[in-house]
């Protein structure tokens, strides 16, 4: 079997994590034309389709989105029947009327130039192939398609509520993704997308007066006009004549736009790093917001390129569009009439989803948390960057989000698919704060540059790939020599929680007794800080047994690693060699990283009648 560039790229250090991975390969040109009186657009794809897998495919599917926003759709269903629907959504998909509605529909196909069936069901189209692909074999696609761009109800659409003309994400028919575990033919219900990689030839037509943002590197920017290049400024067209706009992308596994006849666009270049640019509707009370950004959005792409690995792609954009925010491969859609601290906010995270799903591209529908959970931690280190810079960013405020899900009773296992969960609230908090918590507490197991070091090495390895839960947890356990089986198992796949408390500390010969008990039922390594009445404080480490492994001292504290504990064994009792009157406080793990949901049997202090009488 031929192999390309998905082995090629294969290095050294990443060698033994892809030896045995593959993935699909797409190449889409697309034609579109899109009438702004009726919304409407019309179009022509080529796909040209490669089955990496060693499976021979009799069948192929098809996303089409915008098919979600029709009443009676599962997206509008499912919004009628969740005890907590988005409230963008509510029921406002039935009742749209048939001109506010989505469309996205098949006029013709063809496969390798001869017509091919195929049926359409909702958001989904299935397509049975004339001829099947064999393992290494490529497939062409032509189609003829056709669309209507709904009212802006859930992160595309037209005239949003900030008065963008056109968000246009979800928007063409994307072939669904084929690995080792079958087809991800998802319907559009609520969220978390999931894509081939490959690149995308996109022609857009529209009426002159427009300005568009898309995905990719603009390849007719002189005719377009100047204002498009770096240093330009609000683009002024005549109306009524049509202007093609062609845009090229590589290595994405989407393609996104948006247009709007009043857009300001600004640039700003970044020293060893990409152009940045800006999208915006330009108001007397947005304007200073708008202005400030393009520097943060700098620090932004700084900071994270520094972290968390390299950006890949020559260009991002931020665009003033959508519902709210939303990542796309080199551009995000956020809303723009927001307080300063609120817009950067927006951008970092979104921003940050580049690394976490962009380039890395986990399956978001199956591991949300995956690119939620690791956005939200890396976006908690650059907001701190940004305004906080000498805050200890080792617990993000996500752990609260957590512990509230696990103390509510609402709280799902993480594994469930993203649309699967019975609340919103419970998919929100797992995702993103759980999700989070994930990350940062492996930096309280094997120690925070473990940690950082270990997430470079994830994304240096697994770029342009779609590493699952087993393939973090690998390069994770590689990095620190530690076995993490265990801990993947117990935060994905269960709701148990961490509760560890000291139940005694007591004088021994001339040493002190401790006595920790696992009230939860998820084990964990323990630190436990003591501070003596002299001020001078020490930590020792309690590894678990099914670690084989134990972190290093992480500071100048005095650190001491103890006999590991069997998670088995409900209790663990040591003796040190500390005179117990010298103890003034014995805490479980004063760093907070810990996601212990009671603290308030962490602690041990001697109460005044047992202190010392001088
Ligand atoms: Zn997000």
């Amino acid at each position: 079997m031929k192999q390309f560039f998905i082995t090629a790229a294969c290095v050294a250090a990443a060698a033994l994590a892809c030896a045995q991975y593959t993935q699909q390969e797409v190449r889409y040109t697309m034609d579109i034309e899109l009438d702004d009186t009726n919304h409407r657009y019309r179009g022509t794809q080529r796909l040209v389709y490669r089955n990496n897998s060693s499976e021979t495919l009799d069948k192929v599917y098809y996303h089409l989105f915008f098919n979600a926003f029709q009443p009676g759709s599962m997206m509008d269903l499912r919004s009628q029947n969740i005890p907590d629907p988005d409230p963008r959504v509510g029921d406002r998909i039935s009742k749209l009327l048939p001109e506010e509605q989505g469309y996205l529909g098949v006029v013709s196909l063809k496969q390798n130039g001869r017509p091919v069936e195929y049926s359409e069901n909702g958001t989904i189209l299935e397509v049975t192939l004339n001829k099947p692909i064999k393992p290494g074999r490529r497939a062409k696609f032509d189609m003829e398609f056709e669309g209507q761009v709904p009212v802006t109800v859930r992160r595309a659409g037209r005239d949003n509520k900030e008065g963008i003309a056109y968000s246009m994400a979800q928007w063409y028919p994307k072939i669904c993704e084929f690995d080792r575990r079958g087809w991800h033919a998802y319907p559009y219900i609520g969220r978390e997308f999931h894509g081939v990689w490959g690149s995308f030839d996109v022609r857009i037509t529209l009426d002159s007066a427009y300005t568009v943002a898309a995905t990719g590197t603009l390849d007719n920017a002189r005719r377009v006009g100047k204002g498009y290049l770096p240093k330009g400024k609000k683009i002024k067209r005549p109306d009524g004549d049509k202007l093609t706009w062609r845009f090229k992308a590589d290595q994405v596994h989407d393609f996104a736009w948006a247009a709007d006849k009043e857009y300001t666009h600004v640039t700003r270049q970044m020293k060893d790093g990409p152009l940045l640019r800006f999208f915006f509707k330009d108001s007397p009370d947005l304007h200073r917001n708008w202005d400030q950004l393009p520097e943060y959005t700098e620090k932004i792409f700084r900071y994270a390129g520094e972290n968390f690995g390299e950006y890949a792609y020559p260009s991002y954009s931020v665009v003033q569009g959508g519902d709210g925010g939303m990542e796309y491969p080199m551009l995000t859609f956020i809303t723009g009439q927001r307080k300063f601290s609120s817009l950067v906010g927006v951008t970092v995270h979104e921003a940050l989803h580049s690394w976490y799903q962009l380039m890395l591209g986990s399956n978001e529908a199956l591991y949300p948390w995956m690119d939620e959970g690791f956005t939200t931690f890396a976006g908690s280190k650059v907001m701190s960057h940004l305004f906080n810079p000498d805050e200890d960013t080792r617990r993000g405020r996500y752990y609260d989000g957590y512990i509230s899900l696990a103390l509510s009773g609402a709280e799902e296992p993480m594994s469930k698919h993203a649309d699967h969960y019975n609340t919103n609230y419970a998919y929100g908090a797992a995702s993103y704060s759980k999700g989070a918590v994930f990350v940062a507490q492996l930096g309280y197991v094997l120690g925070d540059e473990v940690l950082m070091r270990g997430l470079k090495t994830y994304y240096d390895t697994w770029r342009f790939k779609h590493p699952d839960p087993v393939d973090f947890i690998r390069v994770m356990e590689r990095e620190s020599g530690t076995h993490l089986d265990w801990y993947l198992n117990y935060m994905m796949n269960t709701t148990e929680t961490i509760d560890y408390a000291v139940e005694e500390v007591a004088p021994a010969g001339g040493g002190t007794r401790i006595v920790l008990r696992r009230v939860g039922n998820f084990p964990m390594p323990v630190d436990l800080d003591l501070t003596m009445k002299d001020g001078s404080k020490m930590r020792v480490n309690i590894p678990l047994r099914i670690m084989r492994n134990a972190k290093e001292a992480e500071d100048e504290v005095p650190f001491m690693t103890a006999e590991a504990w069997p998670w088995t064994h409900p209790v663990y009792g040591f003796t040190l060699d500390v005179p117990f009157e010298d103890v003034a406080k014995v805490e479980i793990d004063e760093s907070l990283r810990l996601a212990d949901v009671d603290r308030s049997n962490n602690v041990y202090e001697p109460g005044p009648t047992e202190a010392e009488p001088r």
